[in-house]
């Protein structure tokens, strides 16, 4: 990966952007691309090597819908915004970051899984949204692969997916290039507070004053502590783990992302089919596990029976943030000026990051929170203990 890699830390700096996954990078992305000023992006481990590696890559807002919420609509906008962000990030860097839109597939393999199917049909078509129902021989007409257990299968031709390793090194690279910052191997400690103001950061490598903070750390945002209290915020983050195999599928098994209730298939245009996943509540610990990995393989052969003849090329886990209420908590925190959040993305990371890339940036840097993050505020969390 290149990396604007500086050796000393900074004294300071006009923004700092607290963690090198997906959402800081977009983050800091969108910053240099509005002039913020210097940008300083700082990394505990490196830049791009947690739950963001470790994801699938699917930009697919419909496959799991069930009603036309805040959250759908946020979602959806943030996919909408993919072509663009993948074509700009191309043009920039050279990385094609393997936008494949050929579309995703929902099976349904039991009686339940019909119902729920049905109505996700039916609130989509009310809705006007892209979705067609295929009968059990369309479904495997397209995907000759899919079990002949399916009764039916919805179609999303707007779910897509990124292949979302290279679009981490296409966003360092970007950010590289417009003259961000990156510091690695440096832990956050705490943030300094003056006045209900952000003043700077304590990092493990020194101090860095600065006017505005965002906090994108991942599971492990709430481990960042504010002085002079020296409190963690209230606010947890819960590490939810997600195991993931890879199997070598040359000639490739599918063309679609395939989802089940239980599970799910995604080709990738250099031969692996990615087959994922486990949701533990396994604390911090990163280990494969025998069980995690035979869940994967039922589910995925309940969608693909041929996979079991696959051979495994690789297995890895990561830790999904996920807020006390499942949701994003994004935007400015009203306790503390300068200081912004852009966390617990949960399943959705790497679906999510174009709009809060745009969206924190212009409240950063405008001063101005989208109505589209309204319900996802920090402020509906008690941020700072009384
Ligand atoms: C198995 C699996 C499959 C998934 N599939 C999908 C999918 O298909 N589609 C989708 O949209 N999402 C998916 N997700 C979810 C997605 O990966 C996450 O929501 C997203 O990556 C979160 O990005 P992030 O940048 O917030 O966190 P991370 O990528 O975890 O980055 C946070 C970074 O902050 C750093 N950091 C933490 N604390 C500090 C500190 N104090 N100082 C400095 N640095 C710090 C960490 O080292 C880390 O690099 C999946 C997740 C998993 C685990």
């Amino acid at each position: 990966m290149v990396q604007n890699e500086i050796d000393s830390v900074k004294h300071s700096a006009d923004v700092v952007v607290i963690g090198g996954g997906v959402i800081g990078l977009t983050i800091a992305r969108a910053l240099a691309q509005r002039n913020a000023g210097d940008i300083c992006l700082i990394e505990r481990g490196s830049i791009g090597h947690e739950a963001s590696f470790a994801a699938a890559g699917m930009l697919a807002p419909q496959a799991e819908a069930n009603s036309q919420d805040e959250f759908f609509r946020l979602a959806s906008r943030s996919r909408d915004l993919y072509t663009g962000f993948a074509a700009s990030l191309q043009e920039e860097t050279g990385i094609d970051v393997e936008l494949d839109t050929t579309g995703t597939l929902y099976l349904a393999l039991t009686y339940h899984d019909l119902v729920e199917i049905e109505k996700r049909y039916e609130w989509q078509t009310a809705a006007g949204l892209a979705v067609e129902k295929l009968t059990q021989s369309q479904a495997q007409q397209l995907e000759p692969c899919i079990s002949s257990s399916v009764l039916a299968a919805l179609r999303f031709p707007l779910d897509v997916q990124v292949e979302n390793r290279r679009l981490l090194s296409a966003l360092t690279n970007s950010v590289t290039q417009l003259g961000v910052s990156i510091v690695t191997g440096t832990n956050v400690e705490s943030l300094k507070i003056e006045k209900d103001r952000i003043t700077g950061v304590q990092t493990s490598r020194g101090f860095i004053s600065c006017p505005s903070v965002v906090i994108a750390a991942g599971t492990w945002s709430s481990f960042i502590r504010l002085t002079p209290t020296g409190e963690k915020p209230a606010l947890v983050i819960e590490p939810v783990r997600g195991q993931m195999i890879s199997f070598d599928a040359r000639p490739q098994l599918t063309r679609h992302v395939i989802y089940s209730p239980r599970g799910y298939i995604v080709p990738r245009r250099d031969g692996r089919l990615l087959a994922g996943s486990t949701s533990e509540h396994a604390g911090f610990a990163k280990e494969v596990t025998g069980g995690g990995i035979s869940t994967i393989l039922k589910n995925g052969e309940e969608i693909a029976p041929s996979i079991s003849a696959l051979p495994i090329v690789d297995t890895w886990a990561g830790l999904r943030p996920c807020a006390p209420d499942n949701l994003p908590v994004l935007g400015p925190c009203d306790e503390i000026g300068g200081l912004f959040y852009a966390t617990g993305h949960y399943r959705n990371g790497i679906l999510l990051a174009p709009v809060t890339g745009e969206l924190i940036a212009e409240a950063v840097v405008a001063g101005v929170t989208s109505p589209l993050l309204g319900p996802f505020s920090p402020s509906r969390f008690d941020l700072v203990r009384a």
